[in-house]
């Protein structure tokens, strides 16, 4: 049966040994639910490609070599696509193909300066090989249109790829957001602020397979509501890659305030962050997740030093990674931009981190002296309290 598809590819050097069925099985789970969210189509696995079709597919559905945006959107938000090509998929006669060539020839090659025909041959049985099925579709649009064939860099490419029991031919090939399909990965608690850079980080670790719920730390009564609503958005602009992520919101004020009152100015800072990973500890085991994710980077701002983030972390009870540790400053933006969180982390908002914290925090803590400070609190009462207090909000599913 003929109809139009989109044909799906993922990295098959991730798929190499005994994992291979485990990868692809998660890949089609996940294809499968964001295709489903934007319409009715289904995921077929077949000779290693997975297609997208519709399942009264009579070729109707979709413009011939296109796809919506809706669906290039869902298809792009699958982890684990290398690329993706709205494809015709139909029998391998060649005389068939011969009669799609001459439509492509008058649909998208005429007018145009330069073209080729590009077979690619799964099933070595096929009784004409790839050179002599370039030449003979080949040959035909040439005739055609009058438009030269070039193999170095053409205008047009018309890919044909001979399949088992049939043939899919396409002119794009459009990238998919690679990394590796989720849950493939391990679990993980994303501390996510209102700013830009760790949304991001959240971005990056469930675009390497993690599964993720993310953790804010609210200083309500001192910061707004439209602080919290930013959070939301930002949340659930994460949760269209993976439906299942939850938000923990922590109110974190009480004991900020308490820390004001009891510790070094200078250390204020770093002692909120000792707590948000503690509380976040906390949190991560009762849920069963394996390690934090912050969108810390080396030195962008004074207080992120090797010396800071080192007495932070003493106090993570799971290992703390910082996927964004290396990135400039603008490479965060543009990612951000990409995905398109930026315009939600840069609406004015309240930081817990700045609240009554003096002009100049320290810049190379030394963990004995953080200690020092920190013996003048119950700190196991103080992070019981809002472990206690936790709102969750659940996205989608
Ligand atoms: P971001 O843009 O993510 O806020 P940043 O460069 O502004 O990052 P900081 O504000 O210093 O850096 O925060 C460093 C990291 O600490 C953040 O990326 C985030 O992971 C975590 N963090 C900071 N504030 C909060 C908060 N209120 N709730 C949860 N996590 C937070
Ligand atoms: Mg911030």
């Amino acid at each position: 049966m003929e109809t139009n598809a989109i044909l799906v590819r993922f990295a098959e050097v991730f798929l190499k040994g005994g994992r291979r069925q485990w990868f692809t099985a998660r890949l089609k789970e996940s294809l499968q639910r964001q295709v489903r969210a934007v319409g009715d189509w289904r995921v077929r696995e077949r000779h290693g490609l997975f297609l997208v079709v519709h399942p009264q597919a009579k070729g109707a559905e979709l413009p011939e070599f296109t796809t919506s945006p809706e669906l290039a959107a869902a298809i792009g938000r699958t982890f684990g696509v290398v690329s993706f090509s709205p494809c015709r998929l139909m029998t391998r006669e060649i005389s068939a193909l011969e009669d799609l060539a001459v439509r492509i020839a008058e649909s998208h090659v005429a007018g145009r300066s330069t073209f080729k025909v590009e077979t690619s041959r799964a099933d070595k049985e096929y009784p004409l090989d790839s050179v002599a099925i370039n030449q003979r579709l080949g040959g035909l649009i040439h005739m055609r249109t009058g438009v030269p064939a070039r193999m170095k860099d053409p205008e047009v490419t018309v890919h044909v790829q001979i399949l088992q029991e049939g043939a899919a031919v396409y002119l794009d090939v459009l990238p998919g957001p690679g990394g590796l399909p989720v849950g493939t990965s391990g679990r993980v608690l994303l501390l996510l602020s209102g700013g830009i850079d760790s949304p991001v980080a959240g971005y990056l670790m469930m675009r390497r397979g993690c599964v993720a719920d993310a953790i804010h730390f609210e200083a309500a009564p001192y910061t707004t509501p439209e602080a919290r609503s930013k959070v939301l958005a930002l949340a659930s602009m994460l949760a269209a890659y993976e439906p299942s992520l939850r938000l923990h919101v922590v109110p974190f004020g009480a004991l900020q305030a308490r820390l004001r009152d009891g510790a070094p100015g200078r250390l204020l800072v770093i002692l909120y962050r000792r707590f948000m990973v503690r509380i976040a500890t906390r949190i991560a085991q009762r849920e069963g997740l394996q390690a934090l994710v912050t969108g810390d980077s080396l030195g962008q701002v004074a207080s992120q030093t090797i010396e800071n983030l080192s007495v932070i972390e003493a106090a993570a009870g799971l290992p703390l990674l910082r996927p964004l540790l290396t990135y400039d400053k603008m490479e965060a933006v543009a990612l951000a931009r990409r995905i398109g969180t930026y315009k939600t982390s840069v609406l004015p908002h309240d930081d817990c981190c700045s609240l009554f914290v003096p002009p100049h925090p320290e810049t190379a803590a030394r963990l004995d002296r953080v200690l020092e400070a920190e013996a003048a609190f119950d700190v196991e009462a103080m992070v019981d309290e809002p472990v206690a207090a936790t709102e969750v909000i659940q996205f989608g599913e």
